[in-house]
């Protein structure tokens, strides 16, 4: 195994959260402490552990009485298991899935689904085409639904409302949740509505007391109206689920889904210049700051990944970055799926930028400084060395997969 240490932030947070269900769990076991006399005070009982065959066992490496120099893996939480084992109702999720996986507005799709269906609902993901998420238990799914012919994947709008229909008519959900959003399921939800003849509440950000509240009037308004079957919801609509785990026990449709006339043809992605990308829509954010000290190969580096390209406020006021490309309280808040920062402090303006990122990157010198707290990954050393490894390494990915092409 190696020797790197990982971290687990979810653990980290628990740990923290005195009020968490885990917490005592994620507490590191205490042998030995300073009693209120100054004498140390050893526990014989917390030494050892039970072997299989119900003896203690001792183990003489010092590894369990805390003298190794390696911290051990993550402690492996078991949350609380909740099962619906005869759901009164449904409440169905239809999660976009970029890049196949839950995205953070999924999640709180899914918690708000949660809150809707109580002890006696259960929560449906309903998934299109090919994804690689193996967190839909404790993302919260009771029971998933994958609809993976050819015919839904890519962009097939109106196929997928017939495998929404379909839905409807077997699992009759109480409600149907749809993230109202670019990727998909803001256009999605209201196809499906239009289908149904149902008026949808549109980006909702808050269901409670029988009422949900969305936003209208460009943005200037909330409008409350009773909860309606149909929510598409805006980001950050509930709290996700973290502290139950779920079934997600697979289910399928009885019935063939309807074919929809083939009216849109999809010919596929189009490559786009990531520089083009505005900020606050790119989902891969490559961002340098004071510790950046050779910008050429800052720059090198996020055309190798094919990163979109920001920046602390100290890197623009120095004139290494342009004003549009600053993150933070006074410049972008940005909502990237993953953001790279280089050099950067993680002065608390910057980090309210990437509050809504899904996962940090953090390359710095300094193992104690806030950008190194809040990342999920973090590589400490001079920017330089790291960023020409990076595209060292990605060209290497590259000529390997021209080389199994050829
Ligand atoms: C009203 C107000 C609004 C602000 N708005 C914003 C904002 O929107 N966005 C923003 O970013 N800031 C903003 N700031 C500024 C903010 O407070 C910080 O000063 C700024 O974010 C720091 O930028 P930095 O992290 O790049 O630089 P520094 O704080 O200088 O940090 C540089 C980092 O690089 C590391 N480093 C140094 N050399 C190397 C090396 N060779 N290799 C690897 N790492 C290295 C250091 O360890 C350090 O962590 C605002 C400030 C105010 C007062």
């Amino acid at each position: 195994m190696s020797d790197i240490i990982r971290r687990d932030p979810r653990a980290e947070w628990i740990a923290r959260n005195r009020l968490h269900p885990l917490h005592a769990a994620m507490q590191p076991a205490q042998h030995s402490w300073m009693g209120p006399n100054g004498i140390i005070r050893k526990n014989p009982h917390g030494i050892g552990f039970i072997g299989p065959n119900g003896i203690k066992r001792i183990d003489r490496s010092g590894a369990q009485q805390g003298g190794a120099t390696k911290r051990s893996a993550a402690v492996e939480v078991q949350l609380p298991l909740h099962q619906v084992p005869a759901p009164a109702f449904y409440i169905s999720v239809v999660p976009d899935m970029v890049g196949g996986r839950l995205s953070s507005h999924d999640r709180d799709l899914l918690g708000l689904a949660h809150q809707l269906a109580g002890k006696d609902g259960a929560v449906l993901a309903v998934v299109f085409g090919e994804h690689k998420e193996n967190a839909f238990a404790t993302a919260g799914v009771d029971r998933l639904l994958v609809l993976d012919g050819d015919e839904f994947s890519g962009y097939a709008p109106e196929q997928r409302v017939q495998g929404l229909r379909a839905v409807d008519n077997q699992f009759s959900p109480r409600h149907w949740l749809l993230p109202d959003s670019r990727s998909g399921g803001g256009e999605l939800g209201r196809r499906f509505a239009a289908a149904l003849g149902e008026r949808p509440a549109t980006r909702v950000w808050q269901v409670k007391d029988q009422e949900c509240i969305g936003r209208a009037g460009a943005g200037l308004q909330d409008l409350a109206r009773p909860v309606a079957r149909l929510i598409l919801a805006a980001v950050e609509c509930a709290e996700p689920v973290s502290e139950t785990r779920h079934e997600a026990l697979p289910v399928e449709l009885s019935t063939a889904v309807v074919r929809s006339l083939s009216r849109i043809e999809d010919l596929g992605a189009v490559a786009v210049d990531p520089a083009a990308i505005p900020m606050a829509e790119a989902e891969f954010i490559f961002s340098g700051g004071n510790g950046v000290k050779d910008w050429g190969l800052f720059h090198r580096t996020a055309e190798a990944l094919g990163a979109t390209e920001g920046a602390s406020r100290v890197a623009v006021d120095d004139g290494f970055m342009a004003r549009d490309r600053q993150v933070g309280a006074s410049g972008t808040w940005v909502t990237a799926r993953v953001y790279v920062a280089v050099g950067i402090s993680g002065a608390i303006q910057h980090l309210q930028g990437i509050g809504a990122c899904d996962k940090v990157v953090a390359i710095n010198l300094d193992p104690g400084c806030d950008m190194i707290k809040r990342a999920d990954l973090s590589v400490i050393g001079e920017s330089a060395e790291i960023l020409q490894a990076l595209i060292d390494a990605v060209e290497a990915y590259r000529n390997e997969a021209k080389r199994d092409a050829a």
